[in-house]
């Protein structure tokens, strides 16, 4: 049905929609304002587009991918990124810079995990 791929379809700031950050396998999703708006100003600060790789994940999908048991990604205050042309060096800098209260370094597969949560800062790299 046409209007179900409509769903989520909803423009929530001046770079992002809605449906970037709805779990893949079910299209639910949870969204804390403070991660949308710390993501605004890095897409500010870069100038370039953001890419959403991971945002919400409903329990199901998050363990078929492997992903922790007590990811943020399941509470909506974690989002993956993807940035083109820029290293990552430099888009950690700017993350650090927005103060992400969690950040993952995954070198290899060349994204950045970026977090919210609550509680004392923490680093990571993979
Ligand atoms: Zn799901
Ligand atoms: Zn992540």
């Amino acid at each position: 049905m046409q209007m179900l791929n409509e769903i989520n379809n909803v423009v929530i700031s001046p770079h992002f929609n809605l449906s970037e950050f709805s779990c893949p396998c079910c299209k639910k999703v949870m969204l804390h304002p403070l991660l949308l708006e710390k993501l605004e100003k890095l897409r500010k600060i870069i100038e370039r587009p953001v890419y959403i790789t991971s945002g919400y994940r409903c329990p199901g999908y998050n363990h078929q991918i492997g992903g922790v048991t007590n990811s943020y990604h399941r509470i909506g205050l974690a989002a993956d990124i993807k940035v083109k042309d820029i290293n990552l060096i430099e888009l950690l800098g700017c993350a650090e810079e927005i103060d992400f209260t969690g950040i993952g370094f995954y070198e290899k597969k060349n994204f950045l995990h970026l977090d919210v949560r609550p509680t004392k800062g923490s680093r990571w790299r993979e």
